[in-house]
């Protein structure tokens, strides 16, 4: 098939099967040959299963204990700080608002916040009432509740890389966003180091809720030929950089079954259900992937092939 990024290459299988850490299914990708974005190898009937369900959302307090969920809403506060000193926004658009910790940062910051979400992912995480929330169901994903040209700054943050149709999500995008401003858009970076180490156990995967891996110059190519000049592409968040080293490296060790290390930070129905086995291994491992990891991160931050990158672009023209 043709590569719907770059328009260009053609998308070829890979031969490595990528099990996924919660369905325990296995799924292959497509890669092309010229921009080396990837997309998730998947069959409409796969779309049947809910490879979110309750060990992905875990509780509908938070997806992970206590303090990790602190340390998310710390992140978005400052998150949030920096959009607003960089952008002086009056409104703003996240695309997929997950806990909407970033939205509610906005919001106390005077801005205006609108969010855009999928009904099936509403369901679960629209149990707050600071934050008023359009949802998406996928008949309406052509057209989206918005009027042409209204927002300040549109957020996709670790969402693009969800869409079924993210050239179609961005087309939208650019459509709601007024001229001269900015999109920012954070996803993982298969073209980074510790995606190269193995693709099939890097954390960041996450086949098959990631539909689409992004590699850094397709990404940008895409949105240049959408009419955007790229202002900025930055390292992603710096805490799952570091993670992304860790989980990947441990996963190098119980390579049937991935991610037990987060599952263990998720705690709730995510540990309950964990292989025990698996993630004493990857426990007593730490002792390996924890230096080698920040080894990892420090490498990928001199070098700028980022586990997850930000890309900050403004629209040019209608
Ligand atoms: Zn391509």
């Amino acid at each position: 098939m043709n590569c719907p990024v770059c328009k260009q290459g053609s998308m070829q299988p890979t031969k490595e099967l990528c099990k996924d850490y919660i369905s325990e299914k296995f799924f292959k990708l497509l890669r092309c040959n010229k921009c080396s974005c990837a997309k998730t190898d998947f069959k409409e009937e796969d779309f049947q299963n809910d490879f979110y369900g309750p060990v992905y959302y875990n509780s509908s307090k938070g997806k992970f204990i206590p303090l990790i969920e602190k340390i998310f809403q710390w992140n978005h506060k400052r998150n949030a700080k920096n959009i607003y000193h960089n952008f002086k926004p009056k409104n703003v658009l996240e695309v997929g608002c997950g806990r909407a910790y970033l939205l509610k940062e906005l919001a106390n910051l005077g801005i205006e916040v609108s969010c855009l979400e999928s009904a099936t992912a509403a369901d679960w995480i629209l149990n707050n009432k600071d934050v008023t929330v359009a949802t998406l169901s996928d008949s309406d994903e052509k057209e989206w509740p918005f009027p042409v040209q209204c927002f300040d700054l549109i957020v996709y943050w670790h969402v693009f890389e969800h869409i079924d149709d993210p050239i179609l999500s961005l087309e939208q995008a650019t459509k709601t966003l007024k001229n001269g401003k900015t999109l920012c858009i954070s996803v993982p970076n298969i073209s980074s180091i510790q995606a190269r180490i193995k693709p099939t156990a890097w954390f960041h995967l996450d086949v098959p809720r990631h539909l689409y891996h992004f590699s850094k110059n397709g990404l940008v190519e895409l949105l240049t030929k959408q009419g955007y000049r790229i202002e900025k592409v930055v390292a992603g968040d710096a805490i799952q950089n570091l993670y992304g080293w860790f989980q990947t490296l441990a996963n190098l060790f119980t390579p049937n079954h991935p991610n037990t290390l987060y599952r263990f930070l998720q705690g709730g129905d995510p540990l309950r259900t964990v292989s025990k086995l698996s993630l004493v291994i990857q426990l007593v491992t730490s002792v390996i992937w924890v230096p080698a990891g920040i080894l990892g991160y420090l490498v990928e931050s001199i070098t700028g092939m980022h586990g997850n990158i930000t890309i900050y672009a403004v629209k040019t023209r209608i």
